[in-house]
């Protein structure tokens, strides 16, 4: 296989720049596509060439198939690196590179597909041994049948959009009154999201962590792992903080949830980085819940702990060449990660998006502190795409210690001219729960409010004469 020589990053935001960063280090051309609405976006500036593909709406710029792979072809690409959301998991996209003389960097698209249905995936696991929450083998067509589903494995239950992503097709169902209505709304939903209402049923587990492991494969048969993030700081299902260790994991359990995610691999043929997903409970029991054939948007708090750039690793993979650590004992985990997403979001308002210029933004630094951004002041985040500003990610040789710089990190943290995250991430490093790693997936809704939020909502951003002091 030729080496990659150029490559175009068919993503917008912070991952288009983290992908752009990469290349650069490895000497390696990269070619930025952008909207009309992203014409002065930093991805753009930054890569050797950019590419106008379309207008601001995604169905016309950054999903146009046919757009993105001209785009390719004409600027002279060998490769495509997907990101993350956008085409990163549509497997005819990955086939229509392969098909037109490009490398993609990810997986196969048959893997893609493996594992893009939710339901497949699960019943592909069942059948690997990998342990798979209780509840439907496949999809479920009737209400009939999914009452019979809820009723063996007991209520609640959570029904799920097989085609599902970023929380959404997914309702619970209480008991078996709730269970029709919300089978339905979950169908309409997914219809709506996804262009498919394909369901499946889970009983809903109480109180349980996110734990997901992240994974490398070759083409030569080597796969690790490079250990487990926990993401159990979510609201609405949407992470908000990740950390790598996972504080409810000893090294015991790390080992056997890191076996089934290679057996998760295996079971599918997997090449590329991809990341297994499993929800731990509180009794130390754990589940397979989604393989994400991408990277996510969590993998630097991974890259902080191991010492290995996991989209370098993305492209050697793809150039057919054999990754840094292709045995498991020689990937170390080394102190604690934790990773904030700014999101242009206002938590005072119900987390409302919140769109708008920045006047100013002015990111921590110092030892142990990464900021992956794509503002700068004077940038207008538009109304058109998701609302990460920037992920902040903080190492400490212990997990105490990443807690205190993620403080003084938070403080240092300026963004003025729209609402964004930090007050609630200032909120959650103060509060006990989480200082002493207690977490679970329903930790926001039980220990943050909108009154506790209030004393951090201006937390030192103040703007006079529109400048920051
Ligand atoms: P998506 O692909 O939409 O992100 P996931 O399957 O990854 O959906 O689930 C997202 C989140 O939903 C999980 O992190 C967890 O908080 C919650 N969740 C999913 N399945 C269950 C379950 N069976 N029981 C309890 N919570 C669940």
């Amino acid at each position: 296989m030729p080496p990659i020589r150029k490559i175009l990053i068919a993503n917008r935001g912070e991952v288009a720049l983290r992908i752009v960063r990469s290349c650069k280090e490895m000497g390696i051309g990269s070619v930025a596509v952008y909207s009309e609405a992203d014409r002065d976006s930093l991805h753009a500036r930054i890569a050797d060439e950019a590419i106008c593909i379309g207008p601001a709406q995604s169905s016309l710029s950054y999903l146009n198939m046919p757009g993105v792979i001209s785009a390719a072809l004409v600027s002279g690409c060998d490769a495509v690196h997907p990101g993350y959301g956008f085409l990163a998991e549509n497997a005819a996209f990955a086939r229509a590179c392969v098909d037109s003389g490009l490398v993609f960097i990810g997986p196969s698209a048959d893997s893609i597909e493996r594992m893009g249905d939710k339901s497949v995936a699960r019943s592909t696991m069942m059948a690997a041994g990998v342990p798979c929450v209780p509840g439907s083998e496949g999809a479920v067509e009737t209400y009939g049948e999914a009452l019979s589903f809820a009723r063996e494995v007991g209520f609640p239950v959570l029904i799920k959009a097989a085609a599902g992503g970023g929380g959404k097709g997914m309702r619970v169902a209480r008991d078996e009154s709730e269970l029709e209505a919300n089978m339905t709304a979950a169908k309409t939903e997914a219809a709506a999201a996804f262009g498919d209402d394909t369901v499946y049923i889970e009983k809903y587990l109480l109180r349980p962590r996110h734990v997901e492991f992240q994974v490398l494969a070759d083409s030569l048969g080597n796969a690790v792992h490079l250990f487990e993030r926990d993401c159990s700081v979510q609201r609405r299902h949407q992470k908000l903080i990740e950390e790598a260790p996972s504080p409810a994991v000893t090294p015991e359990l790390r080992q056997t949830m890191g076996e089934a995610a290679l057996k998760a691999v295996r079971a599918v043929g997997y090449e590329s980085a991809g990341t297994v997903e499993f929800l731990l409970d509180t009794d130390g029991r754990f589940y397979f819940m989604e393989m994400n054939t991408r990277v996510q948007v969590e993998h630097p708090v991974t890259e902080q702990v191991t010492g290995v750039d996991i989209i370098r690793e993305q492209i050697r993979i793809a150039s057919g060449e054999r990754m840094k650590h292709a045995e498991q004992s020689s990937v170390e985990l080394r102190g604690h990660a934790i990773e904030f997403r700014i999101n242009a979001e206002d938590p005072m308002h119900n987390f409302r998006p919140h769109p708008g210029r920045v006047e100013c933004f002015n990111p921590p630094g110092g030892f142990g502190v990464r900021v992956d951004s794509h503002l700068y002041g004077g940038y207008t985040v538009p109304q058109h795409y998701d609302s990460l500003l920037a992920k902040l990610i903080v190492w400490g040789e212990t997990r105490a210690e990443a807690v205190a710089r993620a403080r003084r990190a938070l403080d240092e943290f300026i963004i003025v001219g729209i609402p964004t995250t930090i007050a609630f991430h200032q909120f959650v490093v103060e509060e006990e729960h989480f200082k002493k790693g207690e977490v679970y997936t329903d930790y926001v809704d039980e220990h943050v409010s909108e009154s506790g939020l209030a004393d951090f909502a201006t937390g030192g951003q103040v703007v006079e004469e529109g400048r920051c002091v």
